[in-house]
């Protein structure tokens, strides 16, 4: 296994209702450092760009909509196979089929139903261009202990 960088986004709902120290908290019980972090609250445009994949699909609207009502905490993660190690930390997509003490199925289940508190990078290329979208490389940091 490699070590690797992954992009974290808290989301709205997580960040509204007070969720920022939990989920960090799961970080760092996982060897997932922070390397790098900024909260930020996206414009359409920035929201539009960062979803653009999905811009055809019945969805992104609502989720473009949802990604920009409140602030969000972006997060660089890293750690051996941390992509994979996140995204089963995170639990499945929607927070109704997310494993019991996944992210989702604890801070999201209860909450409307497109709103899944985290947003996690799916493999090493998207997790390349996610990072770039929202830091500069002087902007992660090297921990050295
Ligand atoms: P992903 O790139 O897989 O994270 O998908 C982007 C986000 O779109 C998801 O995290 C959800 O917030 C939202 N999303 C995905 N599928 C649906 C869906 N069928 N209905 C509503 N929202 C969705």
């Amino acid at each position: 296994m490699a070590v690797e960088r992954t992009l974290s986004i808290i989301k709205p709902d997580a960040v509204a209702n007070k969720f920022i120290g939990e989920i960090y908290s799961r970080f760092a019980a996982n060897d997932l450092r922070i390397v790098a972090a900024r909260m930020v609250h996206l414009n359409k445009e920035q929201a539009e760009k960062f979803y653009a994949i999905h811009k055809n699909r019945p969805f992104f609207a609502m989720l473009i909509e949802y990604m920009i009502s409140d602030p969000v905490m972006v997060t660089v993660l890293e750690g051996e196979d941390a992509i994979a190690k996140y995204r089963t930390l995170m639990g499945a997509t929607m927070p109704e089929f997310a494993a019991p003490g996944s992210i989702r199925y604890d801070l999201a289940r209860d909450g409307r139903a497109n709103e899944n508190a985290v947003h996690g990078s799916d493999a090493s290329e998207t997790a390349a261009e996610e990072i770039k979208f929202f830091f500069k490389s002087e902007e992660i940091f090297d921990l050295k202990r």
